[in-house]
């Protein structure tokens, strides 16, 4: 039985998680849910799944949950902030965590997983693109196991050799071809994209996600952040991953070796099977996917991206190509500018102006410590939110 924390369990990827969960009961156990605000949803997951502890990062959210759990579950224990967070992945009972907070709030706890030797589902791809090395370090140091549960990048650890940490072309590969729906917007007429709505950015063709990264995946600032999570992963560089629109999302990612060969991973575009083979691993187990039906199908379809429609694949390039805290940057500006843009205070076409220009004007640093991390996020954030004031005047 394998003791388990879902860091955002009322997000996306944490309600498919506990999806994947309820249908093993007899191999996992759920140990501890987190989530910022809904408290309607995580005290129904608190009742259902009987966890030991509780987190609300939110100090108000927390009250009200332990007020509701005194009467409903009176033995969930119920933590607040990001110390909450931190606790509910260090208990030695805590096999796996699964890191789904979106954004760079998952940082923290992230890293704790990683310290403490478990297990970690990523799928906050954000916290990776933030502290790329200390990250990787921090899980060998501590034998952490890392899995990635991004489709793409699950894709490609499955398409992989087992010992690609040798670096890839040790074994005999050649490229990686990351892929990519191209989101709402791939054929909208470019004189359009200014005045695409919050909603119409968030209407993605072939996935179910939380609105960050469906403006992301509009952006395609997703795919930009993929690059940067492929190249930690996978020991590589940018120039090494290639960026593949496919509409249909059935191939999840592809690798090509030396020999000619290019093995790839199909699957229904269904999170609930990278997050099932994450938990599994080396094993399979059931994911309640429903079976891929080539005939269905019937033709599979590849474009090149275009950098004129989508700046922010570049802007991304150029940001883990720089290296250093360049890539915490992007993120730090990326999240402040797609925030402005749900609030309808900037237009979609702004986002990647905003990042364009906090990526000109924040000086980058070695990335040598969290603290020099955390600073550059923070500058970045400032820039980021006074750049957005400038262009909402
Ligand atoms: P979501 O918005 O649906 O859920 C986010 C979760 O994080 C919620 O549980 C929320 O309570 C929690 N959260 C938000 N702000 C927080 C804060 N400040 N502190 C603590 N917790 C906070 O997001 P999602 O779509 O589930 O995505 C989660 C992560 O997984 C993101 O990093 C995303 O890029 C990645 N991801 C998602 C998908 C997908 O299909 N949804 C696919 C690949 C990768
Ligand atoms: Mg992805």
């Amino acid at each position: 039985m394998k003791g388990i924390t879902v860091l955002g369990s009322t997000g996306s990827i944490g309600v498919n998680t506990l999806d994947v969960i309820s249908r093993h009961l007899d191999k996992y156990k759920v140990k501890a849910l987190t989530a910022n605000t809904n408290v309607a949803l995580l005290l129904e997951q608190c009742i259902k799944h009987a966890p030991e502890i509780a987190v609300m990062v939110n100090e108000e959210s927390a009250s009200k949950l332990e007020k509701e759990l005194k009467i409903k579950a009176p033995d969930i224990k119920v933590l607040s902030g990001v110390e909450g967070l931190i606790n509910s992945v260090e208990s030695t009972e805590v096999d796996y965590v699964m890191a789904a907070i979106v954004g760079a709030a998952g940082l923290l706890p992230t890293l704790a997983a990683a310290r403490s030797g478990k297990r970690v589902l990523l799928a906050n791809k954000e916290a990776l693109v933030m502290s790329g090395k200390l990250f990787m370090d921090t899980i060998r140091d501590n034998n952490a196991e890392l899995l990635p549960i991004d489709s793409e990048h699950n894709a490609i650890f499955q398409c992989m050799p087992t010992d690609f940490n040798r670096g890839l072309s040790g074994v005999g590969v050649r490229k990686i071809l990351l892929t990519a729906s191209g989101g709402p917007f791939r054929t909208t007429p470019l004189e359009q994209l200014a005045a695409m709505t919050p909603d119409q950015a968030c209407a993605h063709p072939n996935w179910v996600m939380g609105r960050k990264i469906s403006v992301d995946s509009a952006t395609m600032m997703n795919k930009g952040l993929e690059v940067i999570e492929a190249c930690w992963l996978f020991h590589t560089q940018a120039d090494f991953i290639q960026v593949v629109i496919h509409p249909q999302s059935v191939i999840h990612s592809l690798v090509e070796y030396s020999d000619g060969s290019v093995l790839a991973q199909l699957g229904n575009p269904d999170m609930r099977t990278p997050i099932a083979y994450g938990l599994a691993w080396p094993e399979r187990i059931d994911a309640g996917v429903e079976r891929l039906d080539l005939f269905d199908i019937a033709h599979l379809d590849f474009v090149k991206p275009d950098e004129q429609r989508f700046p922010c694949l570049r802007l991304a390039r150029e940001a883990m190509q720089q290296g250093g805290t360049s890539s915490a940057i992007l993120n730090a500006a990326n999240e402040v500018a797609v925030n402005e843009f749900l609030h309808k205070r900037i237009r979609f076409t702004d986002i990647a102006h905003v990042i364009e220009t906090v990526l000109e004007k924040v000086m980058y640093n070695d990335a040598t410590s969290l603290e020099v991390i955390l600073n550059d996020d923070k500058l970045a954030r400032e820039l980021a939110k006074a750049t957005t004031v400038d262009l909402a005047a």
